[in-house]
């Protein structure tokens, strides 16, 4: 709904693009909007299909530019789903991986623990700090089954 009242954090969101020198521009504010009443995780597709419902005149690249502001601000982090495309954490909490289905599409955290003697073994054998919301692993899930070997003997 255009003219809705935002809720903290994204009331501030326009002070601070304006310190920035960057404009609160109608554009900019529809973003806000749109990631206010989105859940945890939301693809930029998503994100410029949601805003296209409201302003069909939406440029993708001034949704990107924003998002990119906005993760400054640490109010969104980026991964990157099965196709390397971007998907947006709101208001991350906490840092995590994903685990993705080429079968059904389905999508899991992997959280820290899960993770923690991979990346540990990471950071001390290749003193590599390794940022866990880039950890994607694409594979089969147990309902789907693992893809069957090519040819039979
Ligand atoms: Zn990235
Ligand atoms: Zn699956
Ligand atoms: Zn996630």
């Amino acid at each position: 709904v255009a003219g809705q009242v935002l809720a903290e954090p994204w009331a501030s969101v326009g002070s601070h693009l304006r310190r920035r020198g960057l404009r609160w521009t109608p554009q900019r504010r529809l973003v806000i909007e749109v990631l206010a009443e989105s859940a945890d995780h939301v693809t930029g597709i998503e994100i410029v299909e949601r805003c296209r419902q409201r302003d069909p005149a939406t440029v993708p690249s001034t949704v990107y530019r924003t998002l990119d502001v906005l993760e400054e601000l640490g109010l969104v982090r980026h991964g990157h789903g099965a196709d390397g495309r971007e998907d947006y954490h709101v208001q991350p909490a906490d840092d995590h991986g994903h685990l993705y289905c080429s079968g059904c599409g389905g999508r899991w955290e992997l959280g820290d623990a899960q993770v923690r003697s991979f990346v540990s073994e990471i950071e001390r054998g290749r003193r590599f700090s390794v940022d866990l919301s880039h950890l994607t692993v694409v594979g089969r899930c147990v309902e789907c089954g693992p893809v069957e070997a090519g040819t039979p003997d």
